[in-house]
């Protein structure tokens, strides 16, 4: 009803229209029912913030979103797949179940951005002292969700089905992160979830969104490759095989899987070498050299190739030398999928909570997200949410897992505006057809 409304709205601008449009009910409702919690939502995030806590360490953050799920009544299910918390919210009608997902972890990485919230924390990570700080936003979507809830929570009565919180540990902890080991500890059964939705901050216009259908970030898969040669004197290279000779051409060879063996056209594709060792002094060549490096794929399918060409580009190569490479892949997360169906009734949703013009389309990217593992089992869409002060200028703002990322604490309002938008909506549409 209210879709092919809005829809009237945007081709004609009937004012009459426009006036039925704001009018809505459960949008006015969502909106004021924000507006009055955004001071606590304020305070949640400043907390989370002062008190980080990397992958899988999360217990502060989610004994705080428990107790905040258990004072709205929801029936609440802690330690799901490690530290992840569930919140269920029955509504007052029957319906379908949509899944609203926030990530608790924060970065191993010292804050520099001087705010009153400022976190102090330090740590040992993997044996260096670093500072400990949340430098993907994660703060603010753990303190959004929380707000959501309590906005959702506050109009259960109309709302015609039910909403799942989803507070996941170890988003960035991969490979194996958080949201795999709560899908196996059943955070999308009991009840089961037709739909998942999650927001992302990011650089960008305060308050602006921007949303796809389709491939958003890319899968990250880490490799290994151990060259085997022969042990020789310098002097005497015909004596022995050279595992870094051997090594050089395999590292080469990687770079024409991109630029040679795929249709770079229908997706982007990274292949990285990060670290190339081998060897102890000028005069021995040594018997192994080994390289490490990372996979970054937007298709599935060109994600799965790519593996066999690495595979048999390195054994290949180092057969010719008569060396041998061993290849091992570790697969980390997949690529971040948004269903299309999903983000098509999503864009509606989003151009009316934050304003047609401060919506747009998303450009793929190529870090990768957990959130692709609960798109693998049900649809899901995640969109981003620009968070640069407007007093700073977003095209230069600092990137995520930057020292001085930063969040205006203005964003959060919207934010839960968005989340509880997205959640009532599909609740009321009946589980969209797609
Ligand atoms: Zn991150
Ligand atoms: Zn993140």
């Amino acid at each position: 009803m209210l879709r092919s409304l809005s829809f009237v709205c945007l081709m004609a601008l009937i004012p009459s229209c426009l006036v039925a449009q704001r009018a809505d009910p459960l949008v006015t409702e969502i909106d004021r029912r924000a507006k009055d919690i955004a001071p606590r939502v304020i305070a949640w995030r400043h907390d989370i913030h002062q008190n980080p806590e990397l992958s899988f360490q999360e217990t502060r953050t989610s004994a705080l979103v428990a107790a905040q799920l258990r004072a709205l009544g929801l029936e609440v299910r802690t330690g799901v797949g490690g530290n992840g918390v569930i919140g269920v919210l029955k509504g007052g009608r029957p319906g379908p179940v949509v899944a609203l997902r926030a990530d608790m972890d924060a970065l191993p990485v010292t804050e520099l951005v001087d705010l009153p919230f400022k976190s102090t924390k330090r740590t040992v990570y993997n044996g260096v002292e670093t500072g400990v700080m949340h430098a993907c936003g994660h703060d603010m979507h753990v303190a959004i969700l929380m707000g959501t809830a309590e906005v959702l929570a506050g109009m259960r009565a109309q709302l015609q089905g039910t909403v799942k919180f989803i507070f996941q540990p170890a988003e960035e902890g991969s490979p194996v992160g958080g949201a795999g080991p709560m899908i196996r500890d059943g955070a999308l059964e009991a009840p089961a979830v037709d739909a998942i939705f999650a927001l992302h901050v990011g650089p960008g216009p305060l308050g602006s969104v921007r949303y796809r259908g389709g491939p958003l970030q890319a899968s990250t898969d880490n490799f290994r490759i151990v060259v085997h040669g022969k042990q020789t004197h310098g002097a005497m290279p015909s004596a022995g095989v050279d595992p870094l000779v051997v090594g050089a051409q395999i590292l080469l060879g990687l770079q024409t899987i991109v630029s040679r063996q795929v249709d770079l056209a229908s997706a982007p594709l990274v292949v990285t070498v990060g670290a190339f060792h081998g060897g102890l002094r000028e005069n021995i060549i040594p018997d192994t050299a080994v390289m490490i490096g990372t996979i970054r794929a937007l298709s599935p399918e060109m994600r799965t190739e790519v593996h066999a060409r690495l595979k048999r580009t390195a054994e290949n190569i180092a057969e010719a030398s008569g060396a041998t490479a061993v290849v091992t892949i570790v697969e980390g997360y997949p690529v971040t999928v948004n269903d299309i169906a999903l983000a098509e009734f999503l864009g509606p949703v989003l151009r009316r909570t934050a304003g047609t013009a401060n919506v747009g389309i998303a450009q793929p990217s190529m870090p990768a997200e957990d959130f692709s593992r609960f798109q693998e089992k049900v649809p899901g869409v995640m969109f981003g949410l620009g968070v640069t002060p407007t007093a700073v200028d977003w095209r230069t703002a600092a990137s995520n897992h930057s020292p001085l990322f930063q969040g205006d604490d203005a964003a959060l309002e919207i934010g839960v505006r968005l989340m509880a938008n997205a959640a009532a909506e599909y609740l009321r549409s009946g589980k969209p057809k797609m």
